[in-house]
C-alpha cells in the first residue's frame, strides 16, 4: 500500500522542489554568468507565420501564443525520442513496446509531426522481442534514426570505433525502414549530445557525416528527462503513488522552465525566436507523463512542428565549434563557445531525484512513515 507521508517534512520540501519554476537546461551547470562579444549574427530575423491548427490543443498553443505579451507568435518545436528501443529501468510488469505505445498515443492525441526515434541496434542483442517497439514506431508513421550502434562514450572508444559505430547501426535503421528514402534515416543523434572532446574529433566526425549523407539533429531543449525514470521506479516498486505524483509536478515545471530558458536564450543570441528541437528519452516515466508535458507545452504556446521543418532553420546550418568532454545542447555550446550572455541556468534538481523513494531515505525522515 502507498505510504502515508503526506504531512512530512519530506513532502514539504519535495512539493517546494515540485512547485518550482527552474529555468535552467538540462543537468550541466554552466561556469558563472558569461559576459563577452555580443550574439552571433546568424541570420536575419524571420518571423514565422501561424499555421493552422490540427487540433484543439494546438488551436489552444495558437491562441494562448496570441496573447503572450513580447511573443510575436507560437513557439515551434520538434519532439525527438532518443534510446530507442530501450532507455532506464522498467517498472515489473510493463514492457518496451508498452512503452512506445503510450508515446505513439500520446504523440498522436496531440497531432505531432514526424517524431523521429533515434535507435541503438545494440540493444536488440539482448532483447529481441523489442524490435516490435521499433516496428510499431514505423507503422505509426514516425520514422527511425541513427544513434549509433551501442551509444559509446566517444572519449572511452577512440575516433575509428566511434566512426565504425555510427555505420554499424545502419543495416538495421535500413531494414526497418524498408522503402523509405536514405535519407529520411540519415539523420545522426549524438549520444550523451558529446560532439568531440577536442576540435580535430569533432571535424572527423562531422565530416563523416557529411560524407555517408547525413544531417545532424542537434537538441535545443534539454531538461534532462532521463533522470526521472529511476526514482519513478523505485516509487512503482514501493507503491508510492504521492511521490509519484510529486514527481509529475516537478518533471512538468522543470520541462516548462527548460523551455522558457531556451525561447529567452534563442531570442537573446540569434536575435530572433528559432524552430527548437525538444530532446526526450524512451522511458517509462516518460511515457507516463508525457501527455501532461504536451499539454503544459501548448498552454505556453508551443506549436509542434516536424524535425524537417526545423532543421530548416538556418540556425542548425551553423557549427557551434564548441569541444568539451561532456555534452550540451546547441544552445549551451553557443552561449559557452562565444561567451555570450544569457538568462541563468538552474540546476537540475539532482538531490530530490537521488533520494524520492529510497528506504533510508524515508526512514531517517521525521513523520515518514515506511511502507
Ligand atoms: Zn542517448
Amino acid at each position: 500500500m502507498p505510504s502515508s507521508r503526506s504531512g512530512s517534512i519530506f513532502h514539504v520540501a519535495l512539493l517546494a522542489v515540485a512547485a518550482c519554476g527552474a529555468p535552467g537546461p538540462g543537468d550541466a551547470v554552466a561556469p558563472g554568468q558569461a559576459s563577452g562579444p555580443p550574439p552571433v549574427a546568424v541570420t536575419p530575423v524571420t518571423t514565422a507565420a501561424p499555421v493552422a491548427p490540427r487540433s484543439a490543443n494546438q488551436a489552444l498553443a495558437v491562441s494562448r501564443a496570441a496573447a503572450r505579451p513580447g511573443s510575436a507568435g507560437p513557439i515551434e518545436v520538434a519532439v525527438t525520442v532518443d534510446d530507442l528501443p530501450a532507455h532506464g529501468p522498467v517498472p515489473a510488469g510493463v514492457t518496451r513496446l508498452a512503452i512506445h505505445q503510450e508515446f505513439l498515443k500520446v504523440f498522436r492525441a496531440h497531432a505531432v509531426p514526424q517524431v523521429y526515434g533515434f535507435l541503438n541496434a545494440a540493444k536488440l542483442a539482448e532483447h529481441p522481442e523489442d524490435r516490435a517497439a521499433l516496428e510499431a514506431w514505423v507503422a505509426a508513421g514516425h520514422p527511425l534514426g541513427n544513434h549509433t550502434y551501442s551509444h559509446p562514450h566517444l572519449e572511452q572508444i577512440g575516433l575509428d570505433a566511434y566512426l565504425g559505430e555510427i555505420d554499424r547501426n545502419e543495416p538495421l535503421l535500413r531494414a526497418l525502414m524498408g522503402k523509405a528514402d536514405e535519407r529520411t534515416w540519415k539523420v545522426f543523434r549524438y549520444p550523451f549530445l558529446k560532439e568531440g572532446h577536442d576540435l580535430p574529433s569533432r571535424n572527423a566526425i562531422r565530416a563523416h557525416l557529411a560524407g555517408h549523407g547525413y544531417r545532424i539533429a542537434q537538441v535545443t531543449i534539454d531538461f534532462a528527462d532521463w533522470a526521472w525514470n529511476e526514482p519513478y521506479t523505485r516509487c512503482m516498486e514501493r507503491r508510492d503513488e504521492e511521490a509519484i505524483k510529486v514527481l509529475e509536478r516537478a518533471f512538468v515545471n522543470y520541462g516548462r522552465a527548460s523551455l522558457q530558458w531556451s525561447d529567452a536564450t534563442a531570442r537573446q543570441t540569434y536575435g530572433r525566436p528559432i524552430k527548437h528541437v525538444l530532446l526526450l528519452h524512451v522511458g517509462a516515466f516518460d511515457a507516463r507523463a508525457m501527455d501532461r508535458l504536451l499539454t503544459a507545452y501548448e498552454k505556453e504556446g508551443v506549436r509542434w512542428v516536424s524535425l524537417d521543418e526545423a532543421l530548416s532553420d538556418p540556425v542548425y546550418a551553423t557549427d557551434t565549434g564548441f569541444t568539451a568532454t561532456w555534452g550540451q545542447s546547441m544552445l549551451e555550446q553557443m552561449t559557452e563557445a562565444h561567451a555570450a550572455p544569457h538568462p541563468p541556468y538552474i540546476p537540475l534538481p539532482t538531490g530530490f531525484l537521488r533520494v524520492l523513494c529510497r528506504p533510508e531515505y524515508s526512514g531517517a525522515v521525521p513523520g515518514a512513515s515506511a511502507p
